[in-house]
């Protein structure tokens, strides 16, 4: 596993349970809004954690911790992931899995083989705009199948989209909410990139 970063404590990132997070490196989109271009962008990438580091940490906080987040960069690109995930399951935790839903393949196995509680997909807008935020072309078939596989899960998940307004508009949001038709879905405001973040990003697109 490539592994970014670790948040040792969070309320706020796995709904209803306390939680570390795991950040793998690595996307294949390139959201225009993205506020982890460190985990991204190939020349930013910075040394990977030592996954025994995480494990040993998560072996720790056993009976502490009730939740593992594994986020990203996306997650389902990393080839042990369902490994990994298998690993933090066998300590005991609930595992979520926030990922773009660009590898249905993965997000089946993940579920088929119960090594995930909750599952959290992006969805970055419209399909006919879809590239306007992520910077790439997309398979519209792939996250069709991702959608159809987490609701038709049991699991729970959640749906969202982060409204970048200098793209989307409110048509645009009921347009996707209509993608999905159920309460699972949110919407989450577009935070403007840290200055230093983006002066990143400009030269990444300069390079
Ligand atoms: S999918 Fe997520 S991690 Fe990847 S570029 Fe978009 S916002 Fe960043």
């Amino acid at each position: 596993m490539k592994i970014g970063g670790l948040i040792k404590f969070t309320l706020i990132d796995y709904p209803g349970r306390v939680a570390a997070v795991v950040f793998t490196q690595g996307c294949n989109f390139r959201c225009r809004y993205c506020h982890n271009p460190e985990l991204v962008y190939p020349h930013l990438l910075q040394e990977a954690m030592p996954e025994e580091e995480v494990m040993a940490f998560l072996r720790h906080r056993q009976g502490t911790l009730e939740g593992v987040v594994v986020t990203g960069g996306e997650p389902t690109l990393q080839p042990d992931l369902l490994r990994f995930l298998a690993d933090i399951k066998k300590l005991g935790y609930y595992v979520k899995l926030d990922t773009n839903g660009s590898k249905p393949d993965v997000v089946r196995a993940a579920i088929e083989q119960k090594l995930v509680d909750y599952i959290a997909m992006d969805l970055k807008a419209p399909f006919e705009k879809y590239s306007l935020i992520t910077g790439v072309e997309f398979e519209q078939h792939a996250l069709q199948e991702s959608m159809d596989l987490i609701r038709r899960s049991g699991l729970a998940y959640e749906f969202r989209t982060t409204y970048d307004k200098e793209i989307l508009n409110d048509a645009d949001i009921k347009a996707v909410s209509s993608l999905v038709q159920d309460q699972h879905y949110r919407v989450q405001e577009c935070l403007p990139v840290a200055k230093e973040k983006a002066a990143l990003k400009v030269m990444h697109a300069e390079l």
